[in-house]
C-alpha cells in the first residue's frame, strides 16, 4: 500500500453539470463537417427521419484509429488535444485537421453506432478531453472506449435528447449519466475518474458493493471471475461462490502488461498522481513490451519525420525502458541494433509482440490477465479471462493489482462439423463478424465463448486467432474451454508436466445449464474461404463471390493474429507447393512474412521456412507489429494500392492509405503467388492440414 495515498484530499464532482461549448456532429457528409468547423451549428432533431435536413446521417463505426491515428499516439501528453478525429473519414475525405476541434470550442461530440471501436488506446478519449470534448453521445459505445472515457472523467451517453439540453446551457443532473450505471461505474463518474475513485476507495470513503450472488450454473468465464473476485478489500480475501452478469466489483489480476504505446502515458500518470519514487505493486507480474514501433524508422513518411514525429516516437521507447528499470519490471525489448539506410543505429525487431509472448510464456488456464491492448483476449485460447484496458486502468492496477469489472453477459458461438481443408480460424472469424448480431453492435461488451467440434479440433495457435479477434467483435473477451490440446500445448510449449497442466484446467468448463444471451451456430463444413472488403472486418464475403479480379500490390503475412507457428506452417505450405510448380511471388507483388516473436522466427529457421520464403520471393522480417499498425515493411503508400493481409482489422488508414483486404494465411499466400486475390485449394482427398498440424502445435 502506498501510504501517501491514504491522506490525499479527494472530492466528488458537483451533482449538476453544465457543458459550455458547441456540439460537433460527426457526420457522413464531409461538407457538413467542414461547415461546423467553420462555425456553423447544425440543426439536429433526433426524432426526424435520418438523412433529412434536421437529422444528418451520422458516422457509424468510428474507430479509435480514426479518432487518433497511430502516428498521433506517439504523443503522450496534452499535445494530443491538437489531433482528435484527424483520421475520421467522411466520404473520401479527412475533413478534420490539426487544431480544428480545439479552435471550434466544441464540448460534445455526437456519432452513430459502435463509437470507439477497435484499439483500446486511451489516447483517443484523452485527445478529445484535452481538445475540450467533455461529453460523448452515440447510439452505442464500445466497452473499452466507454470505460476509458469514464476513467478520464469524460461523460458518455446514448440519450440524443441531451443534445438540445446541452445547447440550451441547461445544468444537467449528474444522475443523467449515472442512472444506468452500477455502483462502481457510478462512483467513478461521481469522482470524475478512476484514480480519484480509487483514492476514495482506499480511504474508505466509498464502499464497493458486496457480491452476494448465490450459487448458480455458471459459464467458464463467470467461474474464473468468481475465483478472482476481491471479496473483502480490508482483509484481502479473494473469491466468492458465484457471480452473475451485472455484478460489479474488483478482481485480482495475475498478469498486467502494456506496450510502448501506452506505458509512457501510464508512467506519467503514475509519476504525477502517485509519485515518481513510489514502487509499483508486485512488479514480478507486470510485463512491458517494445513491439509496435521497432520498424517505424523504415516507413515513416518524410513529412512526418520533418514534423519531428520520429523523435517523438523514439521517446516512447526511452520512457518505457527507463520506467521498467526504475520499477524492476521485465521488458521484452527490441533486438540488437542494425544500421538503417542513413547509417544510424536502428532497431532490428522486437523480442515479441505482447500477445504472442503472453500466450507462449505466461498465460495459464483460469488466470485473469489485463493488457493495454484490445487484442489481449488472445490468451483466452488457453482458457484465461484476458481483456484490454486503457491507460488509466493499467496505471491504477500498478497501485493495487486489481481491476474493476462488471461481469458481462456471455454469448456462445458454436462451430459444428468438420471444416474443409482450406478453411482456417480466420475464415471462421470473418464469417462470425458478418453476422447481424455482431454487425449491429449487440455483442458489444459481452463475452464470446467459442465451442463446437470445429473449434475443439483447432490447435491453440488457431484458437488464439479466434480469441484475439474478440476485439473485432467488440466483445469484452473471448474464451475457449481448456482441453487435452491445451494440456499438450502447455507440456510442449512450457515444459509443464501433464499432471500440472491438467490441474490448471480443473473445473474450467461451462455448466450445462449456464445461461447465454445468444447462441450462434455455424456449420463449418459449408464454409468457403472468406475475405473482408476494405474498411471493416465485418465486410465479409466468400472469395469466390468477388465480382471481378482484384489485383494485389502487397501481401502481408504477420501480426499477433497471423504470426504464430501454425500461421507460418500455412504460408510455408502454400509457398512450397508453388515452388514445386516452378512459381514464385508474382513480379508486381511485394510479399512480407513477419513473425509474432523471436521464438516463432527461430521455429521458421529450424524448419527451413526462411529458405522457402526467400526462394519464393517473400521478405522475411524480424518480429514486430510493423505494418499492422502502419509502422513497418508492408504498409501501403497510396490509396490505390491493394493489400491482402492476414492481420485482424482493416479500418481506414490502419496499414497505410491503400485498400486493405483481410483473409486467412492460406489466401494471403496463394494471392501473393497469383498476383490477385484467390483462395488456396487442396487436391481431392487431401488431409486437413490445420487439423493434423494442430497435433504438432497442440
Ligand atoms: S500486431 Fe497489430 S493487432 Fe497485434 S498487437 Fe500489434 S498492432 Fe495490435
Amino acid at each position: 500500500m502506498i501510504e501517501s495515498l491514504l491522506t490525499r484530499p479527494v472530492h466528488k464532482v458537483p451533482d449538476r453539470v453544465r457543458f459550455d461549448g458547441r456540439v460537433l456532429f460527426l457526420t457522413e457528409s464531409p461538407e457538413l463537417l467542414k461547415r461546423q468547423l467553420a462555425g456553423e451549428d447544425l440543426p439536429f432533431d433526433p426524432h426526424a427521419p435520418v438523412g433529412s435536413p434536421s437529422h444528418p446521417k451520422l458516422r457509424d463505426n468510428i474507430s479509435t484509429d480514426e479518432i487518433t491515428p497511430a502516428y498521433i499516439c506517439y504523443y503522450f501528453d496534452e499535445t494530443l488535444g491538437d489531433f482528435p478525429y484527424l483520421g475520421l473519414k467522411a466520404g473520401d475525405e479527412f475533413p478534420i485537421v490539426r487544431g480544428s476541434v480545439r479552435a471550434g470550442h466544441f464540448v460534445a461530440a455526437v456519432s452513430g453506432k459502435r463509437r470507439g471501436k477497435g484499439s483500446s488506446r486511451e489516447q483517443s478519449p484523452y485527445a478529445e478531453l484535452v481538445a475540450g470534448i467533455r461529453l460523448v453521445i452515440a447510439e452505442n459505445i464500445e466497452r473499452i472506449y466507454r470505460e476509458n472515457c469514464q476513467n478520464l472523467g469524460v461523460f458518455t451517453s446514448t440519450d440524443f435528447d441531451l443534445i438540445e439540453r446541452v445547447r440550451r446551457g441547461e445544468e444537467i443532473p449528474l444522475t443523467e449519466f449515472t442512472k444506468d450505471e452500477g455502483g462502481i461505474s457510478r462512483g467513478i463518474i461521481e469522482y470524475g475518474g478512476l484514480f480519484n475513485y480509487n483514492l476514495a476507495r482506499l480511504q474508505g470513503k466509498v464502499s464497493v458493493p458486496k457480491v452476494n450472488t448465490p450459487r448458480r450454473p455458471m459459464t467458464i468465464a463467470e467461474k474464473i471471475f468468481a475465483r478472482h473476485w476481491v471479496a473483502d478489500p480490508a482483509t484481502g480475501a479473494i473469491g466468492v461462490p458465484a457471480v452473475k452478469p451485472g455484478d460489479q466489483g474488483f478482481v485480482r489480476t495475475d498478469i498486467r502488461f502494456s506496450h510502448e504505446y501506452v506505458t509512457p502515458m501510464a508512467a506519467i500518470f503514475f509519476d504525477q498522481l502517485v509519485g515518481p519514487n513510489e514502487p509499483v505493486n508486485d512488479p514480478g507480474s507486470v510485463f512491458f513490451f517494445r513491439d509496435h514501433l521497432t520498424f517505424l524508422d523504415q516507413v515513416m513518411r518524410p513529412e512526418h519525420v520533418q514534423m519531428g514525429l520520429l523523435d517523438v516516437a523514439n521517446q516512447l521507447e526511452t520512457k518505457q525502458r527507463e520506467f521498467a528499470v526504475a520499477k524492476g519490471i521485465k521488458l521484452y525489448g527490441q533486438l540488437d541494433h542494425r544500421l538503417n539506410l542513413h547509417g544510424a543505429l536502428a532497431a532490428a525487431g522486437s523480442e515479441a509482440i505482447c500477445h504472442s509472448k503472453i500466450l507462449e510464456a505466461h498465460a495459464e488456464p483460469g488466470r485473469v490477465i489485463i493488457g493495454s491492448d484490445s487484442h489481449t483476449p488472445h490468451a483466452g485460447a488457453v482458457g484465461c479471462i484476458a481483456f484490454g484496458v486503457g491507460t488509466t486502468a493499467i496505471f491504477n492496477s500498478w497501485i493495487t493489482n486489481d481491476v474493476r469489472v462488471e461481469v458481462p453477459p456471455s454469448f456462445k458461438v458454436v462451430v459444428r462439423g468438420q471444416k474443409p481443408p482450406n478453411i482456417t480460424a480466420k475464415d471462421f472469424m470473418l464469417e462470425i463478424l458478418r453476422h447481424p448480431y455482431i454487425k449491429n453492435g449487440e455483442a458489444i461488451g459481452q463475452i464470446i465463448e467459442y465451442a463446437g467440434e470445429a473449434v475443439e479440433s483447432l490447435s491453440v495457435d488457431e484458437r488464439a486467432t479466434m480469441t484475439n479477434m474478440a476485439a473485432e467483435v467488440g466483445a469484452f473477451t473471448g474464451i475457449i474451454a481448456p482441453d487435452d490440446r491445451t494440456v499438450a500445448y502447455l507440456v510442449a510449449q512450457r515444459g509443464m508436466t501433464a499432471a500440472a497442466a491438467r490441474a490448471l484446467c480443473n473445473g474450467l468448463t461451462s455448466d450445462p445449464d449456464a445461461s447465454y444471451v445468444k447462441v450462434i451456430e455455424i456449420d463449418a463444413s459449408t464454409l468457403r474461404p472468406m475475405l473482408a472488403l476494405p474498411g471493416d472486418p465485418g465486410n465479409g464475403l466468400y472469395v469466390d463471390e468477388l465480382p471481378g479480379e482484384v489485383r494485389v500490390d502487397i501481401a502481408y503475412a504477420g501480426s499477433c493474429t497471423a504470426g504464430k507457428k501454425e500461421d507460418m506452417d500455412m504460408y510455408a505450405r502454400v509457398f512450397a507447393e508453388a515452388l514445386e510448380r516452378g512459381e514464385r511471388v508474382a513480379d508486381h507483388v511485394r510479399c512480407f512474412i513477419q513473425c509474432g516473436s523471436r521464438e516463432v522466427f527461430e521455429y521458421c529457421q529450424a524448419r527451413g521456412y526462411d529458405r522457402i520464403f526467400a526462394e519464393v520471393g517473400a521478405t522475411f522480417v524480424e518480429p514486430s507489429c510493423g505494418a499492422c499498425i502502419n509502422a513497418g515493411p508492408g504498409v501501403s503508400r497510396t490509396k490505390d494500392e491493394v493489400t491482402i493481409s492476414a492481420i485482424n482489422r482493416n479500418f481506414p488508414g490502419r496499414s497505410g492509405p491503400g485498400q486493405l483486404y483481410l483473409a486467412s494465411p492460406y489466401t494471403v499466400a496463394a494471392s501473393a503467388i497469383a498476383g490477385r486475390i484467390v483462395e488456396w485449394t487442396t487436391g481431392p482427398g487431401e488431409r486437413d492440414a490445420a487439423n493434423t498440424d494442430a497435433l504438432v502445435h497442440a
